[in-house]
């Protein structure tokens, strides 16, 4: 049932509440600065009348580059393949190919108009244009190529022959941000998919780039999700990354110890963040805490380096957006 509308005209103030996830974990490992502007620094940016550097430090947290956009316009389809598939509407893979491409050439207009300059987090701003890497026709060719490689994989998986046999009642979560309280802290995560079948929970998580230690990190704090929120049993639980690039499907089952750990290691994560703090109970920070990486690669690839390092960034950023002559 819909909730009714707040009978009061008066909008609840946000607060920039403290909490975790396994991004913000990843985020706060490479590099403490970008942690900070992503956490704290940006805090606010989106309004027109907060401090220049907010908003500075607000659209550059909104800034996307190819590999995240091409990541984020796969899940979109994926899900919006999957949501067809549960209403009975499946989407033939031409159709799916077609508007993901669309969305792409759409995202990539837009980039390149700036619209992001006015609407910081509707519109998309690509790193590659931000800093003087516009891609080549060339490039912007295997992207597509790439985006049809990526949902013909997903097409031709024995995971979607399965999906599409699965009863209504067996779709548990699909594409859900939800969280979890660990030691009252809040603990978000992010599932792409749970399905059950055969009563075995099958949690899905969607990747489009490389193999990574961390997917299992993530995979575990997952399966905390599912046994605190889902009401799944370790080993009725089965934790599936989808590498779409090489379609290799890496299965993970949970036991006790290693969720043992993982809780552990959201313990030791928090407690890490906390002690920057200024203020706990307020979860306020101040920049000079939050120390800047010497991983150069890091800094070569990150949204702030205009911010850390102005001298070096300043002439790629001046330029306006290039104008490109699309082969398509
Ligand atoms: S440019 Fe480097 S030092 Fe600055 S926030 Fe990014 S990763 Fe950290």
């Amino acid at each position: 049932m819909n909730k009714p509308f707040p009978t009061s005209s008066r909008r609840t103030e946000l607060t920039n509440d403290f909490s975790w996830s396994s991004s913000r974990h990843r985020l706060f490992n490479d590099c403490q600065r970008r942690y900070y502007y992503n956490h704290y620094g940006s805090w606010g940016g989106w309004d027109k009348h907060a401090d220049k550097q907010a908003q500075l430090l607000y659209r550059l947290k909104k800034m996307t580059n190819l590999p995240m956009l091409i990541g984020s316009l796969v899940h979109q389809t994926i899900n919006q393949v999957l949501l067809n598939l549960r209403k009975g509407q499946p989407v033939p893979v031409s159709t799916a190919i077609e508007n993901t491409i669309r969305d792409f050439r759409r995202c990539l207009a837009e980039s390149e108009r700036g619209d992001w300059r006015e609407r910081p987090s509707k519109s998309t701003n690509l790193f590659e244009h931000y800093y003087g890497e516009t891609p080549s026709p060339l490039d912007l060719t295997r992207i597509e190529d790439r985006l049809i490689g990526l949902l013909d994989a997903f097409y031709s998986s024995p995971i979607l022959n399965q999906l599409r046999s699965l009863p209504s009642y067996g779709w548990v979560t699909q594409e859900a941000l939800d969280s979890f309280t660990l030691d009252g802290q809040k603990v978000w995560v992010s599932l792409d998919l749970a399905v059950m079948e055969k009563g075995v929970m099958y949690i899905y998580d969607w990747k489009t780039g490389m193999e990574h230690r961390a997917d299992k990190v993530q995979l575990a704090v997952y399966a905390l999700f599912a046994t605190k929120r889902l009401h799944a049993s370790l080993p009725d639980l089965t934790l599936r990354d989808f590498y779409l690039d090489s379609g290799n499907v890496v299965s993970v089952e949970m036991d006790s110890e290693t969720v043992d750990e993982t809780i552990s290691l959201i313990q030791s994560s928090i407690e890490l963040m906390l002690e920057k703090l200024d203020d706990v109970n307020t979860n306020s920070a101040s920049q000079e805490r939050f120390p800047l990486t010497d991983r150069t690669a890091i800094c070569r690839q990150c949204s702030y380096k205009s911010v850390c390092f102005p001298a070096e960034t300043n002439e790629m950023v001046s330029k306006p957006p290039q104008q490109l002559t699309l082969s398509f």
